[in-house]
């Protein structure tokens, strides 16, 4: 955009007004994604250092659009969020993530990402309570993965809804762990079951001097608080040598396994038993 000679913002409107309609279009096209079934879970797994075995896996949606083709959740769960629509696809998730996970062999768990909007909903944990019990899940397999933005909103009530949620058994996980401003005070405002470092510090570890720092911290810091940590986004075996050296717990990412259409996850699982 440039300044024309009586101060006013000239030549970007058609650039946004094409930027606007298509995120109209998104929109509509989102609102009818759930009763289309264009909705469909993959998952990943998470595999622990000691045991060297798979403990559970995260949820994470996909959308296949008609003519788009695959929606990356990074472009379209921001958009669920700001206009709503996030607290009728979550609990679509919730239940479809629960119902799937009763099939899985325990004690395997099944960890879903819950929205700072989903927490705004009176009815988040009587879902949860209901998605538990049509699928039969015990709630020690259930995993709930929040970030920041969860503990940045009036705090009374988001902790009391996460004092209820572990109440029932199920699991508080801390994710994107090391992003936000303010990661340590929310350890000391509620006990997560698990951290979950951020990608960002895995990628650091082996190309930056001094990258191992920020994981060993963490990794210590979770240990004396009882917490276990996850390192997430490890792609290479050099960075998983490397955490494991470090003292993180589990490791998720490419390296053990991509996100996988739940179909998929039995085989999966069967050739991680043969190693
Ligand atoms: P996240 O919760 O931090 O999920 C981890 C993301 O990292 C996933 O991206 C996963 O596919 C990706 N990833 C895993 N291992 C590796 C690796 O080794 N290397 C790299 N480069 N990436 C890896 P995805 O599936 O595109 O999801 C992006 C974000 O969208 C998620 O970040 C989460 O914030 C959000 N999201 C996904 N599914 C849901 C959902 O069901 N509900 C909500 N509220 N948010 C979701
Ligand atoms: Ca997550
Ligand atoms: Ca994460
Ligand atoms: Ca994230």
């Amino acid at each position: 955009a440039k300044l024309d000679g009586r101060g006013l913002f000239r030549f970007f409107e058609p650039e946004m007004d094409a930027r606007m309609q298509a995120r109209r279009q998104l929109e509509l096209d989102m609102r009818q994604a759930l009763a289309r079934r264009e909705f469909q879970l993959h998952y990943q797994p998470q595999l622990n250092l000691e045991t060297d075995q798979l403990t559970g896996c995260e949820a994470l949606i996909r959308w296949r659009h008609p003519e788009r083709g695959m929606v990356s959740p990074a472009e379209f769960i921001p958009l669920a969020e700001e206009i709503g629509l996030i607290v009728p696809i979550g609990e679509w998730v919730m239940r479809q993530a629960c119902r799937d996970a009763a099939g899985w062999p325990a004690p395997l768990t099944v960890a879903v990402n819950v929205s700072p909007a989903q927490f705004k909903s009176d009815r988040l944990v009587e879902m949860i309570v209901s998605a538990l019990a049509t699928s039969g899940l015990p709630a020690a397999r259930l995993e709930v993965e929040i970030t920041e933005g969860v503990l940045l909103q009036e705090s009374g009530r988001t902790l009391q809804t996460l004092h209820r949620l572990r109440d029932l058994g199920v699991r508080v996980s801390m994710d994107d762990f090391g992003t936000g401003y303010s990661s340590l005070s929310y350890l000391r405002s509620f006990p997560f079951d698990k951290i979950k470092i951020d990608r960002s510090f895995v990628s650091d570890l082996v190309s930056k001097p001094d990258g191992e720092a920020i994981i060993r911290a963490i990794a210590g810091l979770g240990k004396s608080l009882g917490m276990t940590t996850v390192a997430e986004g490890v792609e290479t075996a050099e960075q998983m040598h490397r955490i494991r050296a470090e003292g993180c717990t589990d490791v998720q990412g490419y390296l053990i396994s991509r996100p996988v259409p739940a179909e998929d996850l039995a085989a999966l699982l069967a050739r991680h038993r043969a190693r």
